[in-house]
C-alpha cells in the first residue's frame, strides 16, 4: 500500500545529496493467493524496485507491505528473515545469482540452513530432489555453475527459490537472460511447479508477450507508478491506459481478423530522475490533453477489476467508466 522507493542521488567532490530518483512512487496492489500477477514496463520503470522491496531485499522509502495480513516493514531482522522463507526471488541472471566458487550442493543447501532446516544428510537428500524436480539429475549437485548453460542455470536459481518450500515466489525476469528456445521450457517448468506445489507468482518482465500466457492478472507500470492493472483477458483485449495500448500494437497480433492500430510512442522515456509533471506519461502520449501536464491521476477501479491512472477515465476527480468517455468525446 502506497509503497515508495526513492534513492538519492549525489554529486560534486563531498558526493552531496543533488536530488532523486522515485523508482517506485506511491504504489498499491494486492497479489492473490495462488495467482500469478505480472508486472511488466520498460527499464528503469521500477518494476524489479517493487518486486526487491515487497521482500524488503530492498527498503522501501514509505508504504506497508501486508503478508498474510501482516505489515511486514514493521519486522525485526529476526522475524523477517523467518518471513523469508515464505518468500522468495528469482534473478533475471542466472549465472550473476549464483557464486562460482560454490559447488551446486553448497548453493542449494544454502538456505536449508539458513532456516534451520535438516542435518547435512538430510539437505544432501532435499538437494538432490529439488533438482530432480526441476529436470536436473541430482548428480549434478557436485558440479560448478560454470558446468551448466544458461537454462539449466536458470533451474538451479528456481531450485533454490524453492528448496526451502515458500509461498510467494517474487520472479524478477527469470527468462530475459536466455535464449528464446529456452525461455518457453523454463517457463513451462515454472507454471508446473506453481501448481505442483501451489505457488503464488508476482512475474516481472519487460514484455507483455511473456507474461500473456502465465499470468493471471497483469499491472503495467510506468516511471515507477502503477499505471493500469486488471485480469488478463482485459489488459490483452480491451486495454485502457494510452501506454498499455502503445506496448501492445508493438507485438504482432497473430489473428489476421483483429484489426490492429499500431501506436507509435513519441520519444524516449524520461529521466526517472526528472519525471514529467502530472501524468508521468504526457511528454508521449497520444491522448495527453491540458489537464495531464498538471495534475497526476489516481488509480482508479473505472471497471470491475479494472484500474487505470488516466484523466481518459476520470471528471473532477471521480472514475469514468470508458463508454461515457467513448461518447462525449
Ligand atoms: Fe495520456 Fe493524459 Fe491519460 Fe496520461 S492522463 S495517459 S497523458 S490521456
Ligand atoms: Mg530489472
Amino acid at each position: 500500500r502506497g509503497l515508495k522507493k526513492y534513492f538519492d542521488v549525489t554529486g560534486g567532490v563531498f558526493s552531496k545529496k543533488v536530488g532523486e530518483v522515485k523508482a517506485v512512487d506511491d504504489v498499491s496492489f494486492t497479489v492473490k493467493e495462488g495467482e500469478v500477477l505480472g508486472i511488466v514496463g520498460e527499464s528503469g520503470c521500477g518494476k524489479s524496485t517493487t518486486g526487491k522491496a515487497l521482500l524488503r531485499l530492498i527498503e522501501p522509502t514509505a508504504g506497508s507491505v501486508f503478508f498474510k495480513g501482516q505489515d511486514i516493514t514493521l519486522l525485526s531482522d529476526e522475524e523477517m528473515r523467518k518471513t523469508r522463507r515464505d518468500m522468495q526471488i528469482i534473478f533475471q541472471d542466472p549465472y550473476a545469482s549464483l557464486n562460482p566458487r560454490h559447488k551446486i550442493a553448497k548453493i542449494l543447501s544454502e538456505p536449508l540452513i539458513v532456516h534451520g532446516i535438516g542435518d547435512s544428510k538430510e539437505r544432501m537428500k532435499i538437494v538432490k530432489e529439488i533438482l530432480e524436480i526441476v529436470g536436473l539429475p541430482g548428480d549434478n549437485a557436485a558440479k560448478y555453475p560454470h558446468q551448466f548453460s544458461g537454462g539449466q542455470r536458470q533451474r538451479i536459481g528456481i531450485a533454490r527459490a524453492l528448496i526451502v518450500n515458500p509461498k510467494l515466489v517474487i520472479c524478477d525476469e527469470p527468462v530475459s537472460a536466455l535464449d528464446v528456445s529456452i525461455q518457453s521450457q523454463i517457463l513451462n517448468l515454472m507454471e508446473d511447479l506453481k501448481d505442483k506445489f501451489g505457488l503464488t507468482y508476482v512475474f516481472i518482465a519487460h514484455d507483455l508477450s511473456v507474461v500473456k500466457h502465465i499470468s493471471d492478472r497483469v499491472g503495467v507500470m510506468y516511471l515507477g507508478r502503477m499505471v493500469e492493472l486488471t485480469e488478463n483477458e482485459s489488459l490483452y483485449g480491451e486495454p485502457l491506459h494510452p501506454y498499455t495500448r502503445s506496448l501492445l500494437s508493438a507485438v504482432p497480433d497473430p489473428d489476421p481478423d483483429r484489426k490492429q492500430e499500431r501506436v507509435i510512442l513519441k520519444g524516449d522515456v524520461p529521466s526517472p530522475s526528472n519525471p514529467p509533471n502530472g501524468c508521468a506519461f504526457h511528454t508521449r502520449c497520444p491522448d495527453c490533453m491540458d489537464i495531464c501536464k498538471e495534475v497526476r491521476p489516481s488509480f482508479n477501479e473505472v471497471l470491475v477489476n479494472h484500474f487505470v491512472a488516466c484523466h481518459l477515465y476520470e471528471e473532477d476527480g471521480k472514475p469514468v467508466p470508458p463508454e461515457q468517455f467513448k461518447a462525449t468525446k
